[in-house]
């Protein structure tokens, strides 16, 4: 293209073959970041900007703490209460940072330029587009919501993804309540306006069932007290239970609630197509067709890809997945000097079994051509560091750890025998490898990889210009990309906002708490996580505003 190439060249970069080894280069590499999202900006504040130029580059220029997005449709929390403006994040980074309000819509990654678009009305003619290299790219984009292309889904359903998106939600809420007050229409039309459709039941389509629950029975029946017999509010999930990445008793116990609470929860569902007020959708078990009118409808089911993406992942050799694929290191495969964080990135890890020679004879200490269990046991605790989805694995699985269940296999395969060939060490990690899980699309692994990636950052240039290994909670190991540990996720444990006042926590090794107090955990572990004081103060404020003088439901 004829495009302008800014942040172009204070040192020739086609000399220095960028990639995460040493590159003795004169001046600082160019650093770009695509998304100010929970990825982007973890990584932000958790960089040494001064050893970088660093351009950041996103259609907003503002940070959205997406967990109270929520609460925003229903008035719990306003809408300006969850987002911080980027350019306050980096202020204090001095001009080492600099954002530009723009839509990335391409990543060249021969040239290693990225193409963006300046997506405000006010851009002046011909001058929409420019074009900016880099070293080292950051994608930190995020994902769409996937509608698995059903039909009517784009045209006639709410999203709830972007605060737009969540404040359209609660006009939307307030203009079926007032137009189902009019005096000239019959019960039908009334039920019609006031059936509210919740497609997916993971996390964020429970918590806003809930949400749109209590707004409804605590707040707008009191405003609306002749609509009461006409509000219906349903919830749709493709898969056998709703919330079913979480604890069985949390999500046996959330269907008990929401059925209590007169929402109806129709699960097996398979959704066949939307229309202008009625979602067609079928009953998996009994065939049996359903169409329901509705007067609002929100889509909240699993991840899609967004276009520029596509397109990378198209030039790389990705093409057939959803999300990039990055090695244990977020280092993007087969493209030098890139890096893929948070929703739009998934790490491909390695089989274990792959390198169980290795493995086997590394444990295999007397050279026996067996392993006693105290050998055994030893490796796996190398293995555990080595690989690091082990421990996403025992978390999942709320499993004692992964010694017990390989402790067990090889009692299995070997009984009477405290000694395990190759064979029987294979069996067992294979059986590891079936069970491993990838990481979900949360903020909390965005964050933790926007920050383990900023420690990266800062230790590959410490290294480069004072030439010694820097102190530091990361630890640096031998040569090239084993200098570094692998990313290692710390799940923390996963809330399931319920309504009512209510909440469920689930923390890794099979523990759960249900109720009104884990509302008020719920309460203080969001505040605490708020990217700043102002939006700490703000989203408080809301809360004690709600309990005494309920939800704002004005428009
Ligand atoms: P995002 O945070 O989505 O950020 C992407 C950024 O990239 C945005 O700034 C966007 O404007 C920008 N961008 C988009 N396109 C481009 C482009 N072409 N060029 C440049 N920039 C671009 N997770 C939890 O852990 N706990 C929760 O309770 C929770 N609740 C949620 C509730 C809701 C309603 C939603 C939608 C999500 C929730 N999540 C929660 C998931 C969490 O928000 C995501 O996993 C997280 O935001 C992923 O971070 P990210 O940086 O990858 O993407
Ligand atoms: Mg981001
Ligand atoms: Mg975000
Ligand atoms: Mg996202
Ligand atoms: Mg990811």
């Amino acid at each position: 293209t004829g495009l302008l190439v800014v942040f172009a060249d204070d040192h020739n970069t086609s000399h220095n073959p960028p990639g995460i080894s040493n590159t003795a280069g004169t001046g600082k590499k160019k650093v770009i970041v695509l998304g100010t999202g929970w990825g982007g900006m973890s990584f932000l504040k958790n960089l040494d900007s001064t050893l970088y130029d660093v351009r950041v580059v996103s259609p907003r220029n503002y940070f959205v703490f997406t967990p109270l997005l929520p609460s925003v449709t229903s008035g719990s929390v306003e809408a300006r209460s969850i987002v911080e403006p980027i350019r306050r994040i980096i202020r204090s980074k001095g001009k080492h940072v600099q954002f530009h309000e723009a839509e990335c819509i391409k990543i060249d990654a021969a040239k290693k330029v990225v193409i963006c678009k300046d997506v405000s009305k006010v851009r002046p003619k011909g001058k929409e587009e420019f074009a900016l290299q880099y070293d080292y790219l950051v994608v930190a984009v995020g994902a769409t919501t996937n509608t698995f292309g059903t039909k009517g889904v784009r045209e006639y359903c709410h999203f709830l993804k972007e605060v737009y998106d969540a404040e359209k939600i609660k006009e939307s809420i307030q203009n079926c309540f007032e137009s189902a007050s009019l005096p000239h229409l019959n019960k039908e039309d009334r039920q019609k306006l006031l059936s509210f459709v919740v497609v997916g039941g993971g996390p964020t389509g429970v918590e806003f069932a809930a949400e749109l629950h209590d707004l409804i029975y605590d707040d707008l029946l009191n405003l609306y007290p002749h609509l009461h017999n006409d509000v219906k509010i349903t919830l749709v999930q493709s898969g056998d239970h709703i919330l079913n990445t979480y604890d069985e008793r949390i999500s046996k116990y959330a269907e008990q609630k929401f059925t209590r609470e007169g929402i109806h929860v129709k699960t097996g569902c398979r959704v066949l197509g939307v229309q202008d007020g009625a979602i067609d959708f079928k009953i998996k078990s009994s065939g049996q067709l359903v169409n329901l009118p509705y007067g609002m409808i929100v889509w909240s089911t699993g991840i899609g890809t967004r276009p520029v993406v596509s397109d990378f992942m198209n030039q790389i050799g990705q093409s057939d997945r959803r999300v990039l694929a990055t090695d244990e290191w977020l280092r993007i495969k087969n493209c030098h000097g890139t890096f893929g964080i948070g929703d739009c990135a998934s790490i491909e890890q390695r089989r274990i079994v792959e390198d169980v020679s290795y493995l086997f004879k590394l444990a295999d200490k007397s050279n026996s051509g067996s392993l006693t269990i105290e050998e055994f046991v030893e490796v796996m605790e190398q293995v555990r560091q080595r690989y690091p989805q082990i421990d996403i694995y025992m978390e999942r699985q709320h499993m004692r750890g992964v010694l017990g269940l390989l402790a067990d296999a090889v009692k299995d395969g070997n009984r009477g025998s405290m000694q395990l060939d190759i064979e029987n060490f294979k069996q067992a990690i294979s059986k590891v490898d079936s069970q491993m899980k990838s990481m979900p699309a949360t903020a909390q692994v965005a964050a933790q990889q926007g920050e383990y990636l900023a420690h990266c950052f800062n230790h590959m240039a410490a290294e480069v210009h004072d030439n010694i290994a820097p102190e530091g909670p990361m630890r640096i190991r031998g040569k090239g990309r084993h200098r570094f540990q692998p990313f290692q996720y710390r799940h923390l444990g996963q809330f399931a906002p319920l309504g009512g006042e209510k909440a469920a926590y689930e923390l890794p090794g099979d523990w759960v708490s249900i109720g009104r107090s884990t509302q008020w955990l719920w309460y203080s572990v969001y505040a605490s996580k708020q990217v700043s004081w102002r939006t700490r103060t703000l989203v408080v404020f809301d809360w004690t505003k709600k309990m005494f003088f309920g939800r704002d439901s004005s428009r």
